[in-house]
């Protein structure tokens, strides 16, 4: 047992834990971080984000060498891949970044502590070193951060070589002649945009009728549109119902999923991404009665408390968005209201982003769930095409959706597919966080020629009065 008593003891070192854990750190608490998997940053610099950004970027930048550098008049001959050293560029950006969150908890005074944590009682948390041996931490706090893992696929059993979860996905040792991901979610469309950009025929399988479920419907269907003209093939509807992995590939046994006939289909690599579930295994949480809903999400209240005074959770492993953002932010309000702050997160302003390309950002109420409402709404929407920047870059595809009240003006969602979508995005967040109208950003000056003037024209075309189009 340690004889150090600390203010706040992390269980987690990804997104939400360890900015909880610099928060923590900057308002004066005794913090310790726990993290069992060898490197700060948890799934999202490890095995999520960081790598996924990274292989886009690279599999872009061939892509358009490939099929976009004749539009620009350039030429290029003697084009080749070298997927080992585009795998390396990965890996160096993610050691580089995990590496970097060492650093910043060294200047915060933060305690890394290598190993796998447990609760056995409120005020402390046991870790199996990673080194060997095990350390008893005392703590005024416990934050559980452990964040998700992919949910699995019943008949469909990963070994991470030709089944694989977006881990394996994110580290293939070459590009398969025939990748299928199941599921159309962001993971399974980004790692599929990925291995097709490399040279994969691509077969993505969805349950539901459409691509990106939750998102706006509109700007989904218009994503599958350019995702399969980009060479993606899609199959909705269909269910997967087993797999049989043998040394030639996977042979996948597919269903329509009202019910009809079974077909076959047969796959070098099967990527499963049917959704990401809480990661809680080994905390003791059962034996402690922390409450969590029969999907393993653990309840909190809107200061992030479990229902165990004392112990309290953020991120993956809480309700909300699973988007590292967000448990960024749940570790800031929580550890803020630790220290008696106000402080508060509102899951409706937080942005979704789909890094294909062209990408897919989304904030507020989608068209769908304003009329399941019953709210009177104005749409007002912009295309690419006459946008200039869009047509000098030679990136068309897309459309800025604006949802704006019928009656205040205020607006309620924007929904942009296109060029860098996700960037554009935050001004509309930053409207609607003060609670801004279509009119506020019609009138903001926009710089030309840019992207953004699209989200201007789209705020303008509320009103009927785009001038552009
Ligand atoms: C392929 C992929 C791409 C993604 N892309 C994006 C993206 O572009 N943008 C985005 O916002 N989100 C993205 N995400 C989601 C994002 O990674 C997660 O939402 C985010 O990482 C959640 O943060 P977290 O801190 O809650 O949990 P995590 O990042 O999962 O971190 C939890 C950490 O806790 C550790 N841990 C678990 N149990 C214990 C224990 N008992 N003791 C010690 N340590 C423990 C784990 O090892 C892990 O490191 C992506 C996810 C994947 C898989």
């Amino acid at each position: 047992m340690s004889d150090k008593q600390y203010d706040l003891v992390v269980i987690g070192g990804g997104p939400g834990g360890y900015v909880a854990a610099i928060r923590a750190a900057q308002l004066g608490m005794a913090t310790a971080c726990v993290e069992g998997r060898g490197a700060l940053g948890g799934t999202c610099l490890n095995i999520g984000c960081i790598p996924s950004k990274a292989l886009l970027q690279s599999s872009e930048k061939y892509a358009d060498a490939t099929k976009h550098f004749a539009e620009h008049g350039i030429k290029v001959d003697g084009l080749s891949l070298d997927l080992p050293a585009m795998m390396g560029r990965k890996d160096k950006v993610v050691k580089n970044l995990t590496g970097g969150i060492e650093f910043l908890f060294k200047k915060n005074k933060i305690d890394y502590i290598k190993g796998w944590g447990s609760i056995p009682a409120a005020g402390s948390v046991k870790v199996a070193l990673a080194d060997g041996g095990e350390q008893v931490l005392q703590t005024k706090t416990i934050l559980i951060a452990t964040g998700s893992e992919s949910t699995p696929l019943p008949g469909v059993e990963t070994d991470e070589k030709q089944i694989v979860t977006s881990t394996g996905a994110l580290a293939l040792d070459k590009v398969p002649e025939h990748l299928v991901v199941i599921g159309a979610g962001v993971i399974g469309l980004e790692m599929g945009s990925v291995w097709s950009r490399l040279g994969a025929k691509v077969t993505v399988v969805e349950f539901l009728d459409r691509i990106l479920p939750g998102m706006d419907g509109e700007i989904a269907k218009q994503t599958q549109r350019v995702l399969t003209k980009q060479g993606l093939k899609f199959k909705l509807g269909t269910k997967v119902t087993a797999a049989k992995n043998a040394k030639a590939g996977v042979t996948l046994t597919l269903e329509p999923a009202k019910g009809g006939e079974a077909e076959e289909m047969k796959a070098a690599v099967v990527l499963v991404a049917i959704g990401r579930r809480p990661f809680t295994d080994g905390l003791g949480l059962q034996e402690l009665g922390v409450a969590m809903d029969n999907r393993g999400v653990i309840q909190v209240d809107k200061h992030f408390q479990t229902s165990v005074p004392g112990i309290y959770a953020i991120g993956d492993c809480v309700p909300g968005p699973m988007l590292a953002h967000k448990a960024e932010e749940d570790g800031v309000v929580a550890v803020e209201c630790l220290a008696g702050q106000s402080s508060h997160i509102d899951y409706n302003m937080v942005p979704g982003v789909v890094y294909t390309w062209p990408e897919v950002a989304s904030v507020g109420k989608t068209e769908e769930q304003l009329k399941e409402e019953g709210v009177d709404y104005r749409v007002g929407k912009f295309p690419f095409t006459a946008n200039s920047r869009a047509q000098a870059v030679g990136d068309t595809d897309g459309v800025v959706k604006i949802l704006a009240d019928k009656r205040t003006d205020k607006v309620l969602g924007v929904h942009i597919l296109g060029p860098l979508a996700g960037d554009i995005l935050a001004e509309a967040v930053t409207v609607m966080e003060f609670g801004g109208s279509a009119e506020d950003i019609a009138r903001t000056c926009h710089s030309h020629p840019g992207m953004g003037e699209a989200v201007k024209e789209a705020a303008l075309a509320v009103d009927g009065r785009a001038l552009h189009i």
